[in-house]
């Protein structure tokens, strides 16, 4: 991936993709001092780009360290990267870390780096795989509680127990795997908020332990809007016995339908088909009607 074509936007600079680099003795890399967002660009415009931005600057506060460029001015710069990359529908990947000034876990001196990345990214799940549902495995590791990590923090250091959960459910043959929390109630998958149908209504868990998606409440407000009741509550896994249909959502994933967690079955169900097109439609531009 690092030898693509194109340019990376880099502290303010356009540098050529494969020249995108950085020292080795980064902070970010040594102690996961670095936090970033997945954004999408549909038809040429960014979904949400400003709440995605205002997450960034929110995911480094909780890390306690500040982007030296405000939410405008990462708007923007993510604005001329997808013109220059001449995407119309893209990922877009800004990341800020703590640099290579100095060494061990203080880095109070270390320059804080912003850089963003603009790729051709069709769909994070095979589409074809995506439509007859993808197939979950029971992830080992928990999403640990709130008191040990900043879990509202994009950072990428909470993303070590991903990794290793997906690359596990993917050596026994599925597509991801679904994370419960610390206290054993149902959490999310790898990279996405997850979302169950039952008797005609949404029940999703409440994130108190993970992120709280823009994706995920983007397609609360659909549902909502379509006169679908939507419950945030906890979920017990004994509870996908009873559940007809699952979902995934997230940046990267969109809604995603789900056919099989460990054990339990799901059908790709009408609610869960509306709700993909209905996404689908949301995230396009708005096209204004030219003035007859
Ligand atoms: N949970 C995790 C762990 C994620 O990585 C993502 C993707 N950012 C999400 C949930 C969904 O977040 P969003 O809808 O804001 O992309």
């Amino acid at each position: 991936f690092d030898n693509l074509d194109g340019y990376i936007w880099m502290n303010g600079e356009f540098v050529k993709w494969a020249d995108a680099k950085i020292h080795v003795l980064s902070h970010g890399l040594h102690y996961a001092s670095a936090v970033f967002e997945g954004e999408r660009a549909y038809g040429g415009e960014i979904f949400k780009l400003t709440e995605h931005n205002t997450r960034l600057h929110e995911s480094a506060d909780i890390l306690g360290f500040k982007i030296p460029y405000s939410v405008a001015e990462i708007d923007a710069a993510c604005k001329e990267l997808l013109q220059k990359q001449g995407f119309q529908d893209a990922y877009v990947r800004p990341i800020a870390w703590r640099g290579s000034e100095q060494m061990g876990i203080s880095a109070q001196n270390n320059r804080i780096n912003l850089a963003i990345a603009i790729w051709q990214w069709p769909s994070y799940f095979d589409a074809a795989q995506k439509l007859k549902g993808i197939r979950l495995d029971i992830a080992q590791y928990c999403r640990p509680d709130p008191r040990s990590v900043p879990s509202k923090s994009k950072a990428a250091g909470l993303y070590m127990i991903c990794t290793i959960s997906k690359h596990a459910a993917e050596a026994k043959g599925y597509d991801d795997a679904m994370m419960l929390d610390w206290r054993g109630q149902v959490a999310e998958a790898t990279g996405a908020n997850i979302f169950f149908v039952k008797d005609g209504k949404i029940h999703t868990p409440t994130p108190d332990c993970f992120l709280d998606g823009i994706t995920r409440r983007t397609v609360i407000g659909l549902a909502r809007d379509h006169g679908i009741e939507v419950i945030e509550r906890a979920i017990q896994p004994e509870e996908l016995e009873g559940f007809e249909q699952c979902f995934l959502t997230g940046t990267a994933a969109e809604v995603t339908p789900v056919s099989e967690i460990g054990p339990y079955r799901f059908e790709v169900g009408e609610i869960t088909k509306n709700l993909l097109d209905v996404y689908s439609a949301a995230v396009q531009p708005k096209k204004v009607m030219a003035a007859e």
